[in-house]
């Protein structure tokens, strides 16, 4: 049986008319009508290698050739083994083990169960309780949903879930103590030890937490001494800390993982986005071998995603990787992510809106305010946050919303473009935010 249709059948989260999209190359995309868009947050901080890269269309030419899918209780594959062992090289010593999935928020569940199976597995299973912070971002599924601190995504899902107990992140231009770094003695860290003993210590299974700041608080940098702490409440109450990379690995902040940064021990890593860099689904955890010993030697790990390890992703994989490595891109990030700020404190000199300019490599963001001294955010009903996405999106800049008071109030847009970005391609990006800026003021000008 078939039927007309005369409507567009898609619905995301909004059901915004959006352009089509014709061709995508380096950090450029083009609409049908012709347009040409800078990628300023490569999709959703994803596309790291930017978008048509030859050496990984080869790959998965070649790939195509030989299968592209295999069910991993019934087949290894060589793109498996080669990934796994690529990343274990170039992974901090430890993380030797490898857990594939298909995305960000499948990395996340997977490594809340990996975590609560392993204390099951040392006869500590009383351990069930994840600690995270708020604001954050883990992901969609329920397990992740948990995790994340930003209302309006998990408010409504709240009654189907567990609302793990959270910390406050050092969102040091909204301290939450209404304190000033080093003076605070980062109160925000310590938090985690009240929490950890208010729950009873016996109960606690993991601390959760991006590096840096993603979406939900806009590339929120810690102090430097922030993880000393952390790891050495985690080590004092034998809890785990689990890095949510799924947006900063890959290169994004300047290191091919955050947590070289502060050269921080982590028990399991979260991984997706820049992994596949959007030419497939993939994602993984990183663990060490003795939490993998042990929980498959006491009755193995009872998850997998039906797409785990499958020879296109890891093949995918293993071209993404080469290119990050062979062409130094942790390194370009590094390099024009200080143009890039450089840049942005220039527009923030230039426009009172800019409350704050924020930030490491690749991931960068702005922070809104009505009024630089009080820090006032704007009214939320301006919608200032998609006023200056859209403002950027006509003048050919592609940057992401969000609002950093737990996704309830303020706007900032986080700027992240492909790793492979050139100076002058940072320049032209700036160039065409500026307009938006431009635009942005004026128009609340008007709205005042
Ligand atoms: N974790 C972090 C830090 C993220 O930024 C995201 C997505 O933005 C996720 C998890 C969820 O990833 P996915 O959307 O691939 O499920």
């Amino acid at each position: 049986m078939t039927h007309a249709i005369n409507q567009n059948p898609l619905f995301y989260q909004t059901s915004a008319d959006l352009p089509l999209v014709n061709r995508a190359e380096g950090i450029y995309i083009w609409d049908e009508s012709g347009k040409q868009y800078i990628d300023g947050c490569s999709g959703a901080v994803v596309c790291n290698i930017g978008h048509n890269d030859k050496t990984v269309l080869t790959a998965i030419n070649d790939q195509a050739r030989s299968s592209f899918f295999t069910y991993r209780t019934q087949f290894n594959n060589r793109p498996a083994f080669e990934l796994a062992q690529n990343l274990v090289k170039h992974s901090a010593a430890h993380l030797n083990r490898v857990f594939y999935v298909s995305g960000g928020s499948e990395a996340v569940e997977s490594a809340i169960k990996l975590c609560r199976s392993y204390y099951i597995s040392k006869g500590e299973s009383s351990r069930y309780l994840f600690i995270s912070r708020s604001p954050s971002y883990h992901g969609s599924t329920l397990g992740a949903l948990s995790l994340t601190s930003y209302a309006p995504l998990e408010i409504p899902y709240r009654p189907l879930f567990k609302s793990w107990p959270k910390i406050p992140a050092p969102y040091c231009y909204r301290c939450k103590y209404q304190m000033t770094y080093p003076s605070c003695g980062l109160a925000c860290a310590h938090a985690l030890e009240q929490v950890i003993e208010e729950q009873g210590p016996e109960n606690v299974a993991a601390f959760v937490t991006e590096p840096i700041g993603g979406a939900s608080s806009g590339a929120l940098v810690p102090p430097e001494d922030y993880f000393a702490v952390i790891r050495n409440i985690c080590d004092r109450y034998g809890v785990m800390l689990i890095f949510d990379e799924v947006m900063t690995g890959f290169g994004r902040t300047g290191r091919l993982f955050a947590y070289e940064h502060w050269n921080v021990s982590v028990d399991i890593v979260a991984l997706s986005k820049g992994m596949a860099s959007g030419y497939y689904p993939l994602g993984a955890i990183m663990t060490r071998e003795d939490i993998v010993q042990n929980v498959l030697s006491s009755g193995g790990f009872p998850h997998g995603h039906t797409y785990a390890g499958n020879p296109m992703a890891c093949a995918v994989g293993v071209a993404v990787l080469k290119r990050i490595i062979e062409d130094r891109l942790s390194e370009n990030a590094k390099v024009m992510g200080d143009r890039l700020m450089r840049g942005l404190a220039r527009l923030a000199e230039k426009y009172p809106i800019i409350g704050q300019v924020r930030g490491k490599g690749l991931l960068t963001a702005l922070e809104f305010v009505q009024d630089r001294e009080s820090k006032r955010p704007f009214p939320t009903k301006l919608q200032v946050n998609n006023l200056i996405t859209a403002n950027a999106f006509d003048n050919g800049l592609i940057i992401y919303p969000r609002r950093p008071i737990n996704g309830l109030s303020g706007d900032h847009v986080l700027i992240a473009p492909p790793l492979i970005i050139k100076a002058n391609e940072v320049d032209e990006m700036l160039q065409r935010l500026d307009a938006a800026l431009a635009e942005t003021t004026a128009d609340l000008q008007k709205a005042s």
